[in-house]
This record gives structure tokens, sequence and C-alpha cells, in this order.
């Protein structure tokens, strides 16, 4: 893939990008030790002011922040905006709890252990290694960048390759805060310059969010040489409406959970399983609803849905709808590529589902939604966790112990009731099954890049 920042809604290149070469891949990975080295001498409230000040500088330059990542990937402004200050919050939020995240643990009875006191306390790894996604380019790479940097490390990011500018500007920012120079540093590489990087006793650990196959591959080099790794992977998210909801909320909510970011995310609601007595008003209302978004030109304030962000994710998206279409889905709203320039996709539902499609068990990664008629609880959960994934998972249901039962039985790293799938600062984000392991953010984040070291005291 060239690195390159190719305009989604019409297909125009707009800028290439040199990737680095050996030398210059060699003095980024030297400076970011010697970062690592000067950050783990650094105080805690020291990081967070640094953190602080950074923050303030995204808050300055927010508005062509948004602007840059609409351009590069095509996600509507206005969710642009969102995106750069939910950066901006979280980058302040690791700032301000990271020192209660990270505060040394003593043991009630030292002297169980022989010791007169005995404690436990979190230290940096040192270089951390982030390979990342381009469907939120600042937010997925700050929820790595903020809490590692808080704990004390050093980050070097292998940014998507359709992203370079979003990945430049992140290698720029945090050194404006004053963090040392070399602490935050972007690589502009290709994924087979990242295997070497794993294996390279300076890099203490990697965290990758993106494909599963992207997964498979970094963690099996990252095993081969004992490598710490995080993965957030793919997810094809269950929204559970039971009986006794309502409809028009759930519906609402369920379109916003389906189309928001284009539809490419990993936590966005994919399939949609219905009980039997609220599936025919449920469908009709969804259904409605997706047909009534605005398509259109993400720069456009009023546009809701954008262009999807490659070329090849729009073809292998509508591979998908072509297979199931093919093999007897009702397509109930959009289900065809358009005729125009940019690489549009209409919302779409499809319906009438078996288990020969490969959207059944695949990630629709674009506005494409599945719904499935189902009779009873049981049944719903069967169908929610019968892909190979479990990220996370939304559940509308008025009882209170039928909330309770889908909490315990979903297969999944997160379950929203009466809401929608939502990452943020405060709670942790990962998933189980094939969806990768590890958690970013919350307490559960910041403590995945550092060493938990053992005192004791005679
Ligand atoms: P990829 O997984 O290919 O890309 C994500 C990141 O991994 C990019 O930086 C990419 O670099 C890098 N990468 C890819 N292959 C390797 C490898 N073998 N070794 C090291 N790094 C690698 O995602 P795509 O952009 O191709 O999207 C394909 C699918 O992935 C989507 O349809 C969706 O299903 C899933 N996806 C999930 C995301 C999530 O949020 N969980 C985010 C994005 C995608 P480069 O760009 O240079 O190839």
């Amino acid at each position: 893939m060239p690195i390159a920042t190719i305009n989604p809604a019409t297909g125009e290149t707009l800028k290439t990008f040199q990737a680095y070469d050996d030398a210059e891949i060699e003095r980024r990975l030297t400076t970011a030790v010697d970062a690592a080295a000067a950050l783990r001498q650094t105080p805690i409230g020291q990081r967070a002011k640094w953190m602080h000040a950074a923050a303030d500088a995204m808050q300055t330059e927010a508005e062509d922040l948004a602007r840059m990542l609409t351009l590069e990937m095509g996600k509507p402004i206005t969710q642009a905006r969102a995106e750069v200050d939910k950066c901006i919050r979280s980058m302040r939020f690791e700032a301000d709890h990271a020192h209660e995240f990270l505060a040394d643990q003593p043991l009630s009875d030292p002297g169980a252990v022989g010791a007169s006191k005995a404690w436990t306390t979190w230290q940096p790894l040192g270089v951390v290694l982030a390979v990342m996604p381009w469907n939120f380019p600042l937010w997925q790479v700050m929820r790595f960048a903020a809490p590692a940097l808080m704990a004390g490390n050093a980050g070097l990011l292998k940014h998507a390759s359709n992203v370079p500018q979003a990945a430049l500007y992140l290698g720029s920012l945090f050194a404006k805060g004053g963090f040392p120079d070399g602490a935050f540093q972007a690589l502009l590489i290709s994924s087979s310059a990242v295997a070497p990087l794993i294996a390279d006793e300076r890099v203490a650990a990697i965290t990758i969010t993106g494909s599963e196959p992207a997964g498979r591959e970094v963690a099996t080099t990252a095993g081969r040489n004992i490598k710490k790794t995080v993965l957030e992977l793919g997810g094809s998210d269950p929204f559970i409406v039971m009986a006794g909801v309502d409809l028009d909320a759930a519906s609402s909510t369920a379109v916003h959970a389906r189309v928001q970011n284009n539809g490419q995310s990993c936590i966005a609601a994919k399939r949609f399983i219905i009980d039997e007595p609220v599936y025919e008003e449920f469908v009709e209302r969804f259904t409605a609803k997706m047909k009534a978004l605005r398509i259109g030109d993400p720069m456009d304030e009023s546009t809701e849905v954008g262009p999807l962000a490659t070329e090849s994710g729009r073809d292998e998206l509508d591979q998908l709808v072509q297979d199931a279409a093919g093999k007897g889905a009702e397509v109930l709203a959009g289900g065809a590529k358009p005729d125009n320039p940019g690489w549009f996709y209409p919302p779409t539902v499809l319906a009438g589902l078996t288990d020969d499609m490969r959207i059944v068990t695949e990630e629709a990664f674009g506005p494409v939604a599945s719904v499935y008629r189902v009779s009873g609880r049981e049944e719903a959960v069967r169908v929610a966790n019968q892909t190979s994934f479990g990220l996370s998972s939304a559940v509308w249901s008025a009882d209170a112990e039928e909330q309770a039962w889908f909490v315990g039985t979903l297969d999944a790293g997160a379950v929203f009731i009466n809401g929608m799938s939502e990452s943020s600062a405060q709670l942790p984000f990962g998933g189980v099954k094939n969806s990768g392991y590890g958690r970013e953010m919350g307490s559960a984040g910041i403590r995945e890049f550092c060493n938990l070291k053992a005192v004791w005291k005679a």
C-alpha cells in the first residue's frame, strides 16, 4: 500500500510520502530508547503537566485537525470534530488519574511473607510499538499513547498507510507539550517493516488495532520474541432488542450504532437480533431511518454518512452484500455500489440471512446491517455468540433480571444495556475470542505496558 493521502470522497491522490529508510528508522529507535530512559526518571506529576500542555496544543489546532481527518479517511466533519474533542478529554483524564491507577499497593500483612514491609509498584516497560488503523486516526492512537506516556513509556507509531498526515501530526504533538524529544514518534513505514522492529530487543512490547490477519501476524512475531502484546481486532457486535422496550429509541440508537464513522468502527453494532414480538415493527422503523440518512460530501455539515475510507474496503463490503443477496437474503435498503466518484456505499439492511452467507460470521466494515428474527433470549444469545468475534455488545431489555442474564451469557468484552457500545477513557476496552486480548483505557489499560514489580524488605 502506498503511503499517501487519497481523498475517499473523490478518489484523488492528494499527497504521497516516502517510507523511511533503515537509517531513519534506526535513528528514531535510538531516540525513543533515550526518551524512555529520560521519561522513567520523571515524576508522574511532571508528565501530567506535559500531557495537559499537549492537550492545550491540540485544542488550538482542533478545527484544522478535524478537516485533516475528514480529508484523509472520509468521516463526516461533525464526527471528526467529536473525535478531536474526545482525544483532548482523554488526555486530560489520563493526566489527572494516572497517579491513582499506578499507585503503590502495600501488602496488608507483610509478616506473612517474612517482611517488615512489602508492596507492589508499577514501572514502565520502555519503548512500545503501536500498529494502528485508519478508522479513528487520532482516537485509536490516543487511547494507547496518553496512558503509555503517563506510565513513563515511549511510543513508536506505525500508522495505517492511508493516514500519514494524522501520523505525522501525532508524532509531533507530545513534544509540543514538553515531553522529551522522541517520547512519541511516527514511523512512516510499510507493514513489512514491522516484524524486524518487533524482533528488535530495544522494543519492549507491541499493541495493534486492526484486522484479525494483521493481529495474528504481529502476535506471532511477538510471541516468538517473547514480547507482550495487546490485540484490539475486529468485531461483529450484536445489538439485541427484546419486547417491551421503546422501539423508537432503540431503532434510532441502532442506526447511529451502525453508521457512525461511515460504519467503520470495530464496536459498531453489525448484527441486529430482534425478538419475534417486536421484529416487524423494529425492522420497519430501522429500515426507514437507514433510508433517510443524508449521504454525501463529508465536509458538508449536514452529511451523516460519507464515503468508505478505501476502495478495497468498499469492494470487500460489497462482496459480502452480493454474497448474501446471491444466496437469497432480502435487501431491505441499499445493497449496491453507486456509480459516482468516491467510495460511497449506501446504508444497507439485509434480512432473511442463512448460515451459508459470509456476512453471518464475517465483519461488515461499512454501513451494512444484518437483521435476525429470534424467538426468546436463548436464541438471541445463541445468534449473538455465533461469530468468532467477541468485542462489545448491546442489549435492549426492559427487565432487570433479563438484563443481568444477558450480561452473564454474552461472549463479549462489554455489554451496553439500553444504549450503544462506545469507548471512553474511563472504561476498559477490549475483546475476547478473535477480537483479541488485553485492555485499553481505564485502570487496566495503563497497566498493560507496565512491569508490576513486587518489593520485599527485611
Ligand atoms: P489492517 O489490519 O490491514 O491495518 C491495520 C494496521 O495494521 C495498519 O497500520 C496496517 O498497515 C498494519 N498491518 C497490516 N498488516 C500487517 C502485518 N502483516 N504486520 C504488521 N502490520 C500490519 O486493516 P485494513 O485497513 O486492511 O482493514 C481491513 C479490515 O480490518 C477491515 O475491513 C476491518 O474488518 C478490520 N479493521 C478493524 C479495525 C478495528 O478498529 N478493530 C480498524 C481497521 C480495520 P498498512 O496500512 O501499511 O497496511
